[in-house]
């Protein structure tokens, strides 16, 4: 009996142990493939990565989910990046594309708007206190930023609201790749940040003002990597889901009713994107959110105004 409960146990070890090393390599290990000569994508548990090699290091535009990914993503891009990184640009403020930023050095420059440093510390502040706070982007603007670095030119423009209400968009000018954070998820459903200033209404003229920049190539939020065409489709359901919402809302339609009338066309190739028991973004999903803001149930939290700028 004893040596029978003893085999369990090490039957018992041995799977925990496997169940263990297949999360922390699902978490951990990540692809990357070139997208120009200067410009890579890191594919892994979270937004999309892109890498820029300059002559003087590395630019990192996102860092993930965990603080090990961000150790990981800072040793390849030191490769990729022809040396250390010079800076690191957050698109936005959710957990998966900003929390590998404390594996970078204290002092590193890390860009954001304002209004994602803003979002930051209202609903993620408890990651960022302490010995993480130093991680946080210091590098702030509103409108757009300009950085030179060796012989590349990395510009970041806000051009309004989506997916929250502080995303920025990333071109390597010299490159014409793009970067859009999750103002595009390319063939998956988005995520909608209504609380953070997310909206669907006005989501799709945001992307008119993205697709009048010069560019080729896009990097999305999430997503293989893919080109102007690529980001068009998204618009077009964007502006899809968003018409649909305004007419359920203007008719005083229930968000059953709603669901139950969805007739939508330009999400035929769509994936769903979830994480068990944390979040699902399919149909349902972002009906749900764009009925809740064309109905006015849910509104953005009001930002404190920062003491230093007025802009928020
Ligand atoms: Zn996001």
């Amino acid at each position: 009996m004893g040596r029978k409960v003893g085999v369990i146990a090490v039957v018992l070890v041995a799977l925990v142990g496997v169940l263990a090393v297949y999360l922390y390599n699902r978490v951990t290990v990540l692809d990357h493939e070139a997208v120009t000569d200067s410009v890579s994508v890191i594919y892994g548990a979270g937004g999309n990565v892109a890498v820029l090699r300059t002559q003087s290091g590395a630019v990192v535009v996102d860092t993930m989910t965990f603080p090990i990914q961000g150790r990981r993503i800072l040793v390849l891009a030191e490769r990729l990046g022809g040396g250390p990184t010079q800076a690191v640009i957050n698109t936005h403020y959710h957990a998966d594309h900003t929390h590998g930023n404390p594996a970078w050095p204290l002092g590193t420059r890390i860009v954001a708007t304002e209004r994602t440093r803003a979002y930051l510390e209202r609903f993620d502040s408890a990651f960022w206190e302490g010995l993480t706070a130093g991680a946080a982007p210091n590098d702030l603007f509103t409108d757009r930023h300009d950085l030179r670095i060796g012989d590349k030119t990395v510009r970041s423009h806000y051009l309004g609201r989506g997916h929250t209400g502080g995303d920025l968009v990333v071109l390597f000018v010299e490159d014409r790749v793009l970067h859009t954070g999750d103002l595009f998820f390319n063939r998956r459903y988005p995520n909608i940040d209504l609380e953070a200033g997310g909206s669907v209404q006005q989501w799709a003229e945001t992307l008119e003002r993205v697709l009048a920049l010069d560019f080729d190539r896009v990097i999305p939020g999430h997503g293989p990597v893919t080109d102007r065409a690529g980001l068009l489709e998204f618009q077009r359901f964007i502006a899809e889901l968003a018409e649909f919402a305004s007419e359920s809302a203007a008719a005083e339609m229930s968000l059953e009713e709603t669901l139950a009338a969805a007739n939508l066309e330009h999400d035929g190739a769509f994936e769903e994107l979830s994480v068990p028991f944390l979040f699902k973004f399919d149909r349902d999903f972002v009906i749900r959110r764009a009925w809740e803001e064309a109905s006015g149930v849910v509104q953005p939290v009001e930002l404190e105004a920062p003491a230093a700028s007025g802009n928020l």
